[in-house]
């Protein structure tokens, strides 16, 4: 007998031959996928009939930072360093505990649960809690504590012994995946990133960074050390195929020459990168050269959601109208990003990313029945630029249904917004202290 078996749907499998499968049934075990079929279903002790809706993979979201839920809107419409340097930066000093990542954490789960995300890529601090909130709810997260240093001259064995405190504490977990998170070039002395490299290195995880994400940020950097970022960290033996690089917004030729060779993988963040007015990161160069990338949302404070949805849609069309090209990042390309590219940026192509028998059963229905979903002459192209997330049906991650009816069944969303409503309110009195000083 199987543990759940879902009927009577149309499968998006993501798989190497891109096969859509029409009146099939998805038989999940544990939490692996134990069969695909479209003759009987097998019995199983939950069965879900899809009635011809869509099954796909659940979507990855390759960057954020889950629990600046919190901070949504907090500071809009600004560039990047006022944006971060006086407003962001202020209130994390003040309010960064437990239990703003724990609760923060928690809404960001519940908003990318409802709208199709089943793994997501995560940095902050205080990550014990934000591992715990993915253990909580039931999503996969690959969670990185962020290490910096600059300019606070912290010691680089203290910072790399939290880290790997925290790896051995998460690394048998069936959903957390600890990884390495040394913020950025610019936060973190050279000490840093290479003890995080060797931190990495030991215990074989993502080296997540954010890379080049504004024009400031690498001239100040070719300033201090005549190269761009990417080449001094490759110079400083850094970069390899666990290299998660957010943004890569201003790169030059041998940039992508030396992220093509070190087989590094790329984060896109469409929607942040022009809120920010950061820019456009090269996205078709990188896939021409064989990069691959995904589709991150960044956090909140900067998108302002967690809708993979919306960020696919965006991902392709600016693009098209920067190249002025219709060509560019099409569809179905895109889905892919969003699923087996993402998969693949995490070395997890073999567990996640499509429906496979043997991998992990991490999955999404959409109704597809809705009127914007209708006529359904293209599959990909409906999922890009005609559904927005409110499509999302049921999600199921490591073969647990988390949310059914487009509701969250795995833990009590109202206690969220009740924890997180007292949180909101004192940061909002701080910063009506602060804007009257
Ligand atoms: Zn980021």
């Amino acid at each position: 007998m199987e543990d759940l078996v879902i009927k009577n749907a149309k499968i998006l499998t993501m798989n190497k031959n891109s096969d859509i499968l029409n009146n099939s049934w998805i038989s999940v075990k544990g939490n692996l996928i134990s069969g695909i079929g479209n003759m009987e279903a097998p019995k199983a002790k939950k069965m879900i009939d899809c009635n011809g809706k869509l099954v796909m993979p659940g979507l990855i979201n390759v960057h954020t930072h889950a629990s600046m839920n919190l901070l949504r809107g907090v500071a809009d419409d600004l560039p990047l360093q006022e944006w971060l340097f006086n407003h962001i930066f202020p209130i994390e000093n003040k309010f960064i505990n437990k239990e703003f990542v724990y609760w923060g954490t928690k809404l960001a789960i519940a908003e990318m649960l409802l709208s199709g995300t089943t793994t997501f890529v995560d940095m902050y601090f205080e990550k014990n809690e934000a591992a715990r909130a993915c253990e909580d709810s039931g999503i996969r997260g690959i969670i990185s504590w962020a290490a910096l240093n600059l300019p606070t001259k912290e010691n680089p064995d203290k910072i790399a012994k939290k880290s790997e405190d925290f790896i051995n504490k998460w690394k048998k977990s069936s959903l957390v995946i600890p990884a390495v998170g040394p913020h950025s070039v610019y936060t973190c002395s050279e000490k840093l990133l290479k003890k995080m490299k060797e931190v990495s290195d030991k215990h074989s995880c993502i080296y997540h960074i954010h890379v080049s994400e504004t024009e400031k940020e690498n001239k100040e950097h070719f300033k201090k050390h005549k190269k761009s970022p990417i080449k001094y960290l490759n110079d400083l033996n850094i970069l390899s195929e666990k290299t998660l690089a957010a943004h890569c917004v201003h790169l030059d030729k041998k940039d992508i020459e030396i992220i093509k060779n070190k087989n590094v993988r790329v984060a896109y963040n469409p929607e942040s990168n022009a809120k920010l007015a950061s820019g456009i990161a090269p996205v078709r160069v990188l896939l021409e050269n064989g990069v691959t990338v995904g589709i991150g949302t960044d956090g909140v404070a900067s998108n302002n959601n967690l809708n993979l949805f919306e960020e696919m849609k965006f991902a392709s069309l600016i693009q098209k109208a920067n190249e002025m090209d219709a060509t560019v990042l099409p569809a179905k390309k895109i889905v892919e990003m969003a699923t087996i590219d993402g998969a693949k940026c995490l070395g997890l192509e073999k567990e996640i990313g499509s429906i496979e028998k043997g991998k992990k059963a991490d999955l999404i229905v959409l109704d597809t029945k809705k009127p914007h979903m209708f006529p359904e002459y293209n599959t990909y192209s409906n999922i890009v630029y005609s559904a927005n997330g409110s499509e999302v049906e049921i999600v199921i991650v490591n073969g647990k249904v988390l949310v059914e009816n487009q509701k969250i069944i795995s833990f009590d969303l109202n206690e969220v917004m009740k924890k997180c409503r007292d949180i909101v309110e004192k940061i909002r009195k701080f910063k009506e202290a602060s804007s009257q000083k």
